[in-house]
């Protein structure tokens, strides 16, 4: 290029949105091209604003950016798709508050991931209709790893190399995948992982989400790998989300505990 972008479009998903200043929003989006943005939407709390109504949380809509010196600036914005389900909702919601979290935590500015953009607007679109969110939450964790370079290897042990029979084995966060029960038993930091969990989470892993959405999982299970996976995550993020915390306690009354 002879002359520096001074403007450009784009598509983006809002991961997170706080007041700035007066009357302005700090966003935090998601683009296909762009990877993870930090974009000032100025005026858009302003009611008169016409971009006010395009710049909300968790949707997905077509931005034009002018280059700022240090933030890039929205100047107009055109919702694509609001996914209203996820401001109505208060369990959608809190789903989609740990999809944008795990999004934004798993992710450096400017690192473009055209898939991630991609899963993140299925995965909100997902969210919008399931039944069952905690499995749309397992799916979408097993893919967004796989696309940000943490993929738990589910398949064969990481210290002897066989491939897992189908037993009890047990899960390494820090190695990055289940070990058979020889190497496993012993290891320091490893928690068992049922049959029936390595089966489901591989079948997350492995297929497509059209063909995923069928599974009916007991709540046991669905507890199992909800532990396996936060464990997992957390270990990698080197902390816990706020989301995971506030989901827990929402579904602490459903699950009669
Ligand atoms: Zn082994």
């Amino acid at each position: 290029m002879s002359h520096r972008e001074r403007v450009y479009r784009t598509e983006a998903i809002v991961l997170r949105r706080i007041d700035f200043g007066e009357a302005d929003r700090l966003l935090t989006a998601f683009t296909p091209e762009r990877g993870k943005l930090k974009l000032i939407a100025k005026g858009a709390r302003k009611p008169s604003s016409r971009k006010s109504g395009h710049v909300e949380l968790f949707s997905h809509g077509q931005f034009l950016v002018a280059v700022g010196r240090e933030l890039d600036i929205v100047t107009q914005a055109e919702t694509l798709e609001p996914y209203l389900p996820l401001r109505e909702d208060l369990l959608r919601t809190t789903y989609a508050y740990y999809v944008a979290e795990l999004a934004d935590a798993f992710t450096a500015e400017r690192d473009e991931n055209r898939p991630l953009f991609d899963l993140l607007r299925d995965a909100f679109g997902w969210l919008c209709e399931a039944q069952d969110l905690a499995l749309v939450a397992r799916y979408y964790e097993l893919h967004l790893l796989g696309l940000v370079g943490y993929q738990p290897q589910l398949f064969v042990c990481p210290g002897c190399k066989a491939r897992l029979e189908p037993v009890v084995n047990y899960m390494s966060a820090a190695d990055g995948g289940v070990f058979c029960p020889k190497c496993g038993r012993s290891r320091v930091g490893t928690t068992a992982i049922s049959l029936n969990a390595l089966k489901v989470l591989r079948f997350l892993q492995t297929r497509e989400w059209e063909t995923c959405r069928m599974l009916r999982l007991s709540p046991a299970s669905h507890s199992e790998m909800e532990r396996t996976m936060q464990h997992y995550i957390a270990y990698h993020l080197e902390r816990s989300l706020k989301s995971v915390a506030f989901l827990q306690r929402l579904q602490r009354p459903m699950q009669g505990g």
